[in-house]
């Protein structure tokens, strides 16, 4: 097992300490794992209601010590890499393209938090829209970050809007929104970017991506799909990984892979 999602104290929402992430991924059995801490700016964040509030950047010098010496202290026993998840907005990709350079990331998830202005987290996205509105607004979103100006090795959790949007039916299927969906994935696949199967919401019944999406992903040739658990405890490590794979196996896919410093490395499953 792998896992090239998660979240630790270095991340504002989580205050895991880094130590119990790696011997939770150690007693789970995984060969690798990837600590991927937010990277978010609010340059991109122009609409909010009180106590909406939006995660803010926060890795510093001592994430890379702390992180370096855990890599040492258990290399025999697990392969560590050093990430991040960078938040994409247009308002803020020069500054997450400075902060990028700064540090030597292992591996970078590109992912989509706010949307026009919005913290799609929060309700006041969807007020005064419909459906197709919200979820096309994301896509959009999406596809203009696939322009971003820096260096990613992945599309993380796509289909997030699905997490927190306040419709009844929540799914994202591929038949609805084909046309942004393809634009999407043809783009991936050509630059060998990573999609991200994002296990966080398999225990509540939504898959990210839509099972419907990344079938569309395989019959367009895409074979590097990744997964992370986005775990920010670490009791939740690799959580419904085995979930997770026997999906992409029944599409047809014959192994997970991860990236570190532009290494792809398969998984079978
Ligand atoms: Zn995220
Ligand atoms: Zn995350």
């Amino acid at each position: 097992m792998i896992d090239c999602h998660t979240h630790t104290k270095y991340s504002p929402d989580s205050k895991t300490e880094p130590e119990a992430h790696i011997l939770s991924a150690i007693e789970k059995g995984l060969s690798y794992i990837c600590i991927t801490e937010h990277m978010d700016f609010t340059d991109g964040m122009k609409y909010s209601l009180p106590g909406e509030t939006i995660f803010t950047y926060e890795i510093t010098p001592e994430y890379f010590a702390e992180y370096g010496r855990l890599r040492e202290k258990y290399a025999d026993k697990i392969q560590i890499g050093i990430g991040v998840e960078a938040g994409w907005t247009k308002e803020d990709e020069s500054h997450v393209k400075e902060e990028l350079a700064k540090n030597d990331f292992d591996y970078i998830i590109n992912s989509i938090h706010l949307v026009d202005g919005y913290d799609i987290y929060w309700p006041s996205f969807y007020k005064g829209k419909t459906k197709k509105q919200a979820y096309e607004a994301y896509l959009n979103a999406v596809m203009e970050s696939l322009k971003a100006p820096y260096r990613f090795d992945c599309v993380g959790h796509l289909g997030y809007i699905t997490r927190y949007s306040v419709f009844e039916d929540k799914t994202m299927k591929y038949a609805d929104y084909a046309d942004s969906i393809d634009q999407i994935l043809k783009e991936i696949i050509k630059r060998d970017i990573l999609l991200e199967v994002n296990t966080h919401n398999i225990a509540y019944g939504l898959d990210i991506p839509d099972l419907t999406i990344a079938k569309r992903y395989y019959e367009l040739g895409g074979r590097l799909l990744t997964v992370g658990s986005d775990a920010h405890r670490p009791v939740l490590i690799a959580e419904c990984y085995k979930e997770a794979a026997e999906r992409a196996k029944a599409i047809g896919f014959k192994n997970f892979v991860y990236k570190c410093r532009g290494k792809i490395t398969e998984v079978p499953i």
